[in-house]
């Protein structure tokens, strides 16, 4: 029997959603890295990715890398978030490739490949906005020029993020600055620069509208691929599913309960004050699931008639006075998940994880 609460993870939905993202990105010249950190890079669904023609997988934690590389995936690796000093030496073990901004950290990370006689590939990040990682694109050419006295590293391209932290939108206007800044470095030390990677799923409108500048030649996709979702602009991805993982929980309790609170209202177990409205008496359910396991503002439940009314670390409560159906103790109840509850409950160690695969033919 399967123990609860789970996550269900339909590998060949993953596939699917890879092999279809990357089509489309292909007929526009681009090249997808599948990026795995809002699963914990749980080793099937990077397997799932691969199958789906992804050659090249990212994520923001060494940890994950490392479990990537240690199951022996085909892959190329690439490290996402700017490596902190003092994980360099493991960047060298499990990262092919690494996102950078900083030159004290490149240096390291030379030093580092120097004496394992490897070269360590690089791209820098360019921030156009979005004031999360990157360098600004007055000092690129100074970055690259130190960049280059560097043995151990290669640089192969620049990069740049958006709707990440302020939720600066990528444009044709600011992806072609990033063009003319690679032409710019290319110009300067006659060199050719083969990656340009212009940032994540939000980007797809641009290459869906065929509105990408030509020569953005890389992708970094996550939430595309794992839920079939552009987040930014709330819409899903043609081609892809959304139900790829279906997170369920157990009923434990169903009571009929008035829905104000009886007596005086102090902080919830979180530090908050709730708030309340009177609806008279409902239904509600209580899941053996809580905020330990879930962020709860991005679970959606399947069926309609349910709704959330909260949760404490270990307890959720729904509404079920609008449910159709029946509810009982031992009933399971199903979620799709957005980014958030997708990375919470990957993250918890009590939920657990089982995946789902059409047998292949022989
Ligand atoms: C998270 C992340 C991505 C992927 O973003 P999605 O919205 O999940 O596609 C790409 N690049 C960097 C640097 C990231 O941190």
């Amino acid at each position: 029997m399967k123990r609860n609460p789970r996550l269900d993870i339909y590998l060949d939905k993953i596939k699917n959603n890879s092999n279809n993202i990357k089509a489309l990105c292909l007929k526009h010249g681009i090249g997808v890295v599948g990026i795995t950190k809002g699963c914990c890079a749980i080793t099937e669904v990077g397997q799932a990715m691969i199958d789906g023609g992804i050659n090249i997988l990212g994520d923001s934690r060494i940890e994950n890398l490392k479990g990537l590389k240690k199951s022996e995936l085909k892959v190329e690796t690439m490290l996402i978030r700017i490596p902190m000093l003092s994980e360099v030496d493991r960047v060298l073990d499990w990262a092919d490739i690494s996102l950078n901004s900083e030159i004290s950290v490149i240096k390291s990370l030379s030093q580092e490949a120097l004496k394992r006689k490897t070269v360590h590939k690089i791209i820098m990040m360019i921030d156009l906005g979005d004031l999360r990682e990157g360098i600004m694109p007055d000092d690129a050419l100074q970055m690259v020029g130190e960049i280059r006295r560097l043995p151990g590293v290669k640089l192969i391209g620049i990069g740049a993020n958006f709707c990440c932290i302020s939720g600066v939108m990528p444009t044709r206007k600011n992806l072609t600055k990033l063009v003319e800044l690679t032409e710019e470095i290319e110009n300067n030390f006659h060199i050719n620069l083969e990656v340009i990677s212009g940032g994540s799923t939000s980007v797809l409108k641009l290459v869906e509208d065929d509105i990408i500048p030509d020569r953005i030649n890389q992708l970094r996709i996550g939430v595309g691929i794992l839920l079939g979702q552009d987040d930014v602009r709330l819409r899903n991805l043609a081609g892809t599913y959304q139900d790829t993982f279906i997170l369920t929980a157990e009923v434990i309790e169903v009571q009929e309960k008035l829905s104000l609170p009886q007596g005086e209202i102090g902080r919830d177990a979180f530090g908050e004050i709730p708030v309340f409205r009177d609806l008279g008496i409902r239904k509600r359910a209580i899941l053996a699931i809580g905020k330990q396991d879930i962020y709860l503002n991005s679970l959606i439940p399947l069926k309609e008639g349910i709704k959330i009314v909260g949760a404490s670390s270990d307890h959720l409560i729904v509404d079920i006075t609008d449910f159709k159906e029946e509810v009982k103790v031992s009933d399971e109840v199903k979620f799709r998940l957005n980014y958030p509850a997708l990375l919470s409950a990957t993250t918890s160690k009590y939920v657990k994880k089982y995946f789902y695969k059409k047998k292949e033919k022989k």
